[in-house]
């Protein structure tokens, strides 16, 4: 079984994208997810292929027109597809590790990419689309935002990761920042590897983890503490 995405852009040359390297290039090749990329403008029904208009009610920049994104969604996923269907928006939820993980464990997905202001509400209703957002800041395209959402779920897929077991203490999983990690050489520009990493003491080590982990979310992302409860007396 494989993760099954569909993208619907103005843009299709920008797939794979960064998703066609490294790990998820891999796990692409072996099968483990696959892409379909949908020209939006292949829906235009005039003859200049536009897809945008001017906004109702006036104001700056164009709007991606309704029936056109319906039509592009209609022939790429229909009404028994089981995918959900994505917006990338900037009003949308936030996408968490948690949204990753469930993505990762369904079908696949059907992602709408947005230019210019945005979509028509209508077709956001009519169709159902999840409004989902990677950040608070505003991109001029869903494009890459699609490969931030795709990249974080492809590396969930069973198999895609060597190390099954190096995803477990990741940042967010357990709703914590991950510790710092340390490689050879054992001294460098004068700064030691910290002995209790190198003692051996598999006990002393999984809580110096722990520690390390704890306090580095307590002063970088206290909101993580509270979603857990896990701030409670700390
Ligand atoms: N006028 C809109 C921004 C449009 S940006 C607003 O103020 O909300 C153009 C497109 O880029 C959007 O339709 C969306 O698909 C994408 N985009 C921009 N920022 C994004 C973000 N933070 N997360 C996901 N998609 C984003």
């Amino acid at each position: 079984m494989s993760f099954d995405a569909t993208v619907l852009t103005l843009y299709p040359d920008m797939f794979p994208g960064t998703l066609g390297q490294a790990l998820a290039g891999k796990a692409h090749a072996r099968g483990d997810w696959t892409l379909q990329t949908v020209q939006i403008r292949d829906f235009a029904t005039d003859k200049h292929r536009s897809v945008d208009d001017t906004p109702a009610g006036g104001g700056a920049g164009m709007v991606m027109r309704a029936d056109i994104v319906a039509a592009a969604l209609d022939a790429s996923a229909g009404p028994d597809d089981p995918r959900p269907r994505l917006l990338m928006s900037p009003r949308g939820g936030p996408l968490t590790q948690d949204r990753v993980r469930d993505l990762a464990a369904g079908p696949g997905a059907v992602i709408v990419c947005g230019r210019f202001e945005g979509v028509d509400q209508r077709v956001i209703e009519a169709r159902d689309l999840e409004e989902v957002s990677i950040g608070d800041y505003v991109l001029s395209g869903g494009e890459v935002a699609a490969q931030v959402l795709l990249d974080a779920v492809i590396r969930l897929l069973p198999g895609v990761m060597g190390n099954a077991t190096s995803g477990d203490s990741e940042s967010f999983e357990d709703g914590l920042l991950e510790h710092p990690h340390y490689t050879r050489p054992p001294e460098w520009e004068g700064r030691a590897i910290p002995d209790v990493l190198t003692s051996g003491n598999h006990a002393k080590i999984e809580a110096w983890r722990r520690e390390k982990a704890e306090k580095l979310t307590r002063e970088r992302r206290p909101d993580l503490l509270a979603r857990t409860d896990r701030g409670e007396g700390a």
